[in-house]
């Protein structure tokens, strides 16, 4: 057997089926870990590269059924009513879940190999075949996983399946390479082209990514560049930003198109689950007329652009 697919990664989940996430129906593979933490993340349940329990307190019904039978004692309640795991303790039985009555316990992420999510990718073939879909592998951060990452993507090559990436680019460059030949088209975030607003709106700073966007455009690989913009109102979708980042867009020879993405709160309630706090509370989501005014913003600043928002391209 080949050794690769017995490798394993921390996998958070497979969707099937998405239409967001490449061309043609796709199944995204979601993997846990990231080295950014983004206000407006949707995703929290994906930051950490451990296997974590979530906790819905509207669901639960008070039996205390999960901490009588954690043999290992790592379930306890806190003074809130919160059900708390400690990790150090957890054997990953999952016996707490199977017993909860009320489906209020969730284990987010498990240890899978390149064996076992290629079986579940090739399930979905034929819709592959004739939505003209593929595989993205998302996250989290693909890349802090990126021999895991790679292998899977080889695997998928290899059963002629088209394949895409969503990162953040933020790695170093001599990891970020390796996964290029594998890929049809990759999808980078640019958050913000100012490097100390980057950090201060997702933790770390810009020019290692946008240094690798530069790179990775230039080599020789053939996959197609996505540049995406996550619309956060009055954090980055000032004029100068928008007009900044259509130009460092405008300036890549594999681009397809730039792609703006309208800020939503889809993943709130996940912070909730995860006793986290949403940073973002008071901020709506934008209207459709202000999210088309900004993509007018950045098209006037560069008409030959290619923009998307809202599954169009203007
Ligand atoms: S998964 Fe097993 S060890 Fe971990 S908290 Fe649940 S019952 Fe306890
Ligand atoms: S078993 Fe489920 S319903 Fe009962 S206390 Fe635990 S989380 Fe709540």
């Amino acid at each position: 057997m080949d050794n690769s697919l017995g490798l394993s990664g921390m996998l958070l989940r497979i969707e099937k089926s998405s239409i967001h996430d490449g061309e043609g129906l796709r199944t995204v593979v979601f993997l846990k870990g990231c080295n950014l933490h983004c206000l407006w993340c949707s995703t929290p349940e994906s930051h950490s590269d451990r296997v974590e329990l979530g906790f819905d307190s509207l669901r639960c019904k008070s039996c205390d059924a999960c901490i009588k039978k954690c043999l290992s004692k790592a379930l306890s309640r806190n003074c809130d009513g919160r059900i708390v795991l400690e990790q150090g303790r957890c054997r990953l039985c999952f016996q707490c879940q199977q017993d909860c009555p009320s489906r209020a316990l969730l284990f987010y992420g498990v240890k899978v190999s390149v064996k076992e999510v290629l079986h579940e990718i090739l399930k979905d073939e034929v819709f592959y075949f004739h939505s003209g879909g593929g595989v993205t592998i998302s996250g989290g951060e693909p890349l802090l996983q990126a021999k895991f990452t790679c292998e899977l993507l080889k695997g998928c090559k290899r059963n002629g399946l088209d394949t895409a990436m969503e990162s953040s680019f933020n790695v170093p460059w001599q990891i970020a390479t390796g996964v290029l030949p594998y890929l049809n088209t990759l999808f980078i975030d640019v958050k913000h082209s100012d490097d100390n607003i980057h950090e201060q709106i997702t933790g770390t700073k810009s020019a290692m990514i946008l240094e690798n966007i530069v790179r990775a455009d230039s080599s020789p690989e053939l996959f197609e560049l996505v540049l995406r913009l996550p619309l956060i109102p009055g954090l980055n979708d000032d004029e100068h930003n928008l007009c900044a980042t259509a130009a460092f867009a405008a300036s890549l020879t594999k681009l397809k198109y730039l792609e703006v993405l309208p800020y939503h709160r889809l993943g709130s309630a996940t912070y909730t689950k995860l006793g986290l706090d949403y940073t973002l509370t008071g901020l709506p989501t934008p209207t459709i007329s202000y999210v088309l005014d900004k993509c007018r913003l950045i098209k006037s600043s560069q008409p030959d652009l290619p923009v998307k928002c809202f599954s169009k391209i203007i």
